[in-house]
């Protein structure tokens, strides 16, 4: 999956910063979509506010720079896993949606993606919101097991480990999915080492100081098997079981974490999973 020999690249504090900028902005629009999930909205809607949003702050989706993609969001519902497309979608009470955005901001990117149940919590069936939860606590496992000089793919192996003690505290089977992956981000947004979001036999490269990443955990109510629907984009799970995905844009530096993509740099987040927040700015 990625050479043995080959090094990780770390991003000076100066790129860094620009990194800050476009994923604060991924943050806020992410956050302004959270307001707008709600019964009768159309996900084209969701995608034509976030392009407003990330253009009037600078920005530029980078979505739409992935060739054969021309929207600003991917947006994911119940049993579609990733990669969903905006359109005529009416959101029901009770979905489940995932919101994928990315930002390039001075020739820097970033990336993130949540999962919300449209009408809010108390719309949600318990096993959605179950999921949702253990989606995110994956998420910020996996983060939490990077560390300068520590190896890439314990990301995977702390997904796993994050998933299996949900399963087991919510009395559930949880599927990971292990045919998309994570990924470097800096220049562009998808860039090398591939990141498994899942275990796997190898250890990865050695992580080091400015190494930026995205993480992207894609948890099932079953399957791992995925399927891809004829507008050849969206992936949905081969039982049709219901799934969520959330992602982050973190940087690893030598004291800690800063996640580049949330509003806060993490500090909440990995504080609570007892992870070091480094963040280079002190004000957002
Ligand atoms: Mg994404
Ligand atoms: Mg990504």
């Amino acid at each position: 999956m990625f050479g043995r020999r080959t090094r990780l690249q770390g991003r000076t504090d100066e790129q860094l910063l620009l990194m800050r900028e476009a994923g604060l902005l991924v943050g806020r629009t992410l956050e302004m979509l959270a307001g707008e999930v709600r019964p009768g909205v159309t996900t084209l809607e969701l995608d034509r506010l976030a392009e407003d949003f990330i253009r009037s702050h600078g920005g530029i989706p980078n979505f739409q720079l992935v060739p054969g993609y021309s929207h600003t969001l991917c947006t994911s519902v119940n049993d579609e896993v990733v990669h969903g497309i905006p359109g005529t979608r009416v959101l029901e009470a009770g979905d489940i949606v995932s919101i994928d955005c990315g930002a390039e901001v001075k020739g820097w990117n970033g990336d993130a993606a949540f999962t919300a149940v449209v009408g809010g919590p108390e719309a949600g069936r318990p096993e959605d919101l179950a999921l949702i939860a253990a989606t995110e606590a994956s998420l910020y496992a996996g983060i939490a097991a990077m560390q300068v000089g520590g190896r890439l793919y314990a990301v995977g192996d702390a997904v796993e480990a994050s998933i299996e003690s949900a399963a087991d505290r919510d009395g559930r089977v949880y599927g990971v999915i292990d045919e998309y992956v994570g990924h470097g981000i800096g220049t562009q947004m998808h860039m090398d080492p591939q990141i498994p979001n899942y275990a796997v036999r190898e250890t990865g490269p050695k992580l080091v100081d400015g190494f930026t990443g995205a993480i992207e955990p894609m948890i099932t109510l079953g399957s791992t098997d995925t399927k891809v629907l004829s507008d050849d984009w969206t992936v949905v799970t081969a039982d049709g079981s219901r799934a969520a995905h959330a992602e982050h844009s973190v940087a690893v530096r030598e004291d800690g974490l800063w996640i580049l993509t949330a509003i806060d740099g993490g500090k909440a987040a990995l504080e609570s999973v007892g992870a070091a927040y480094a963040p280079l700015d002190v004000s957002v």
